[in-house]
């Protein structure tokens, strides 16, 4: 029982953290923002050392900004089980890692595709699409966040560009 609803919080607190973090930050931030393109999307830059060791307060940021969302759950998902809570954390967490390693040419081997693709988990492979382009392969951690991600996307550059025409106007 205590392991079921272990597995159920760490579960839960990755799929509402990634829900969140997909929707109400990473594709506004793509529409109306700088910081996470500038962070993430940038040329030439070291992405292990991005997510892991800088100290640039805008790196920060966007971190911060990017994984609070899997921290607001916590006083309730640690009443139902501690152990859960942690290990959704420490598998949020290595997993940021694990995503950001295709810039040391890592290569995932066939079995941890597979049960990637079975699971809906997004691999280094997919990730780096979408630091190539930031169009394509959203939801850090789940794939499945993707299709919808991409149509919040086009539905909010429509809604920036009314937004532009009407203050024109406004301003005539
Ligand atoms: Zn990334
Ligand atoms: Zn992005």
């Amino acid at each position: 029982m205590e392991v079921l609803k272990a597995t159920l919080v760490a579960l839960l607190l990755l799929l509402l953290g990634d829900f969140i973090s997909t929707f109400l930050y990473h594709v506004p931030e793509h529409v109306f923002g700088k910081f996470h393109s500038v962070v993430h999307h940038s040329k030439n830059r070291s992405f292990i050392h991005y997510a892991v060791l800088t100290k640039n307060p805008l790196v920060l940021i966007d971190g911060f900004l990017g994984v609070l969302p899997y921290f607001i759950f916590i006083p309730w998902f640690w009443k139902i089980s501690a152990v859960g809570t942690l290990l959704g954390l420490l598998f949020g967490e290595l997993h940021v890692i694990w995503r950001h390693v295709s810039i040391l040419k890592w290569k995932t081997p066939k079995p941890i595709q597979f049960i990637c693709n079975v699971l809906c988990i997004t691999t280094p492979e997919r990730h780096w699409l979408h630091h190539q382009d930031a169009n394509l392969a959203y939801g850090d951690i789940f794939t499945f966040y993707d299709q919808p991600a991409q149509a919040w996307l086009r539905f909010l550059v429509v809604f920036k560009k009314q937004l532009k025409q009407r203050t024109r106007i406004n301003n005539q």
